[in-house]
């Protein structure tokens, strides 16, 4: 017998025939001799259209808390419409609002972070032989007020109940039925994962491919649950984001990940001494822009250099306010900026132990013509940018080059 965590989110659950759908998947698994939780988001658009409630009240800015009140109720729904489904194939079932459990979060509404689940009342259920219905992307604060996770949340709240009930596995189930090697829309033939491991996934999720919500996968990493993405609407293994240790198939690169949102600024002629950079990012980061890459070039003459470094299109006027503001303290001639390129990246945990796989990449890019603006790595990881009109050629090329293409 194991204990599993199974999470279905809103296209899962959009609509009666997809609610009773999930009613048969968890009966097949519960009459498998499994313990059963079971975590679901609100009804697709639903969460959505509560979101947009509160906008159309609050022309100004609302108040977060109330926020919560209003866009936590979808998920109190579909709890209470899953346990009816479950009851109606004959299983037992109860709903748990997450206030009933608790679970429990800090007090920083919209965004809060799960900071203890109670476990007791749902390992009583399980003793009863009831299935536990419990509602994602909701938790409740230090004051027992109603709180959520940020959009997407629900992956995080299965992740941290498969954590506290020390679950054997969370299966996430979605409309996709796995994590791809790269975006399948414009690779054809990008193949589907076995397994990949946690570190690949945070690098995956934050590049843009969203699978997973990015807080569950490094939940999962750190309390090591193992975790399966896959599809509710097939009856097939998903991809299992599991350690590194637990034995990943032996390959270098296992995915290519690629975000268009990218744009570029250089400070030209900066001066090439202690506290520049400070100079430049400390006000940026004041600002709440995330920078990304960031490359420093050899400076000449030994008194002034160039710096560029890449933020998020939707950032770039801002954060071009915010130099130019800051001009006279950072020191600079000019600034470039582009906001016509992308980021493509190579991801394997292969990289650590294997040299040549940044060569390949470069090798491949120039051969297409493709030309490198900006380079950045880490272990597992190396990104460039490049001219946004090259995307897909350069996706396609390496996702060929290493290996990666279906049969
Ligand atoms: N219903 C919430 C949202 O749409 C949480 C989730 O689905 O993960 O963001
Ligand atoms: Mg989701």
């Amino acid at each position: 017998m194991a204990r599993l965590v199974l999470k279905f989110g809103g296209t899962s659950v959009g609509d009666v025939e997809r609610i009773k759908n999930v009613a048969r998947k968890v009966k097949a698994v519960f009459e498998a001799g499994n313990e059963v939780a079971v975590v679901v988001s609100a009804m697709s658009g639903v969460t959505d259209s509560l979101v947009k409630l509160v906008d159309q009240i609050s022309t100004v800015k609302h108040d977060d808390a109330e926020y919560d009140t209003v866009v936590a109720t979808g998920e109190q729904v579909t709890i209470g419409l899953v346990a009816l489904a479950l009851q109606q194939v004959g299983l037992k079932a109860r709903s748990w609002p997450s206030w009933e459990i608790p679970i429990r979060c800090d007090d920083h509404h919209a965004k809060a972070r799960i900071t203890s689940i109670e476990t007791g009342p749902i390992e009583e259920s399980f003793a009863r032989g009831e299935i536990a219905v419990v509602p994602g992307f909701q938790a409740v604060d230090s004051k027992g007020r109603i709180s959520t996770l940020g959009r997407g949340g629900s992956d995080t709240s299965a992740v941290a109940l498969a954590a506290a009930l020390k679950a054997d596995r969370c299966d996430i189930y979605t409309d996709v039925d796995g994590v791809y090697t790269t975006d399948p829309r414009i690779v054809e033939k990008a193949r589907k994962l076995d397994r990949i491991t946690y570190e690949e996934m945070l690098e995956l999720a934050s590049l843009g491919a969203k699978v997973l919500h990015t807080r569950s996968v490094e939940l999962a990493m750190k309390y090591r649950v193992p975790v399966q993405v896959l599809s509710s609407f097939a009856d097939v293994p998903g991809t299992m984001v599991v350690d590194e240790e637990a034995g990943v198939e032996d390959v270098l690169v296992s995915g290519i990940a690629y975000s268009r949102g990218e744009a570029k600024i250089t400070l030209v002629k900066v001066a090439d001494q202690p506290g520049v950079a400070a100079r430049v990012f400390g006000p940026l980061s004041e600002a709440a822009i995330n920078v990304d890459m960031i490359v420093q070039n050899v400076s000449e003459d030994g008194k002034t250099t160039d710096m560029t470094f890449t933020v998020g299109r939707t950032d770039l006027k801002r954060a071009l306010a915010v130099i130019e503001g800051a001009k006279k303290t950072i020191g600079y001639e000019r600034v470039i900026s582009a906001s016509d390129v992308s980021k493509v990246s190579v991801i394997g945990v292969g990289m650590r132990s294997h040299a040549g796989i940044a060569f390949t990449m470069f090798k491949a890019l120039a051969d297409k013509g493709i030309n490198i603006q900006t380079i950045s790595t880490s272990e597992i990881k190396v990104s460039v940018l490049i001219a946004e009109e090259y995307t897909e050629l350069a996706v396609r090329t390496l996702h060929t080059v290493y290996g990666l293409d279906a049969a």
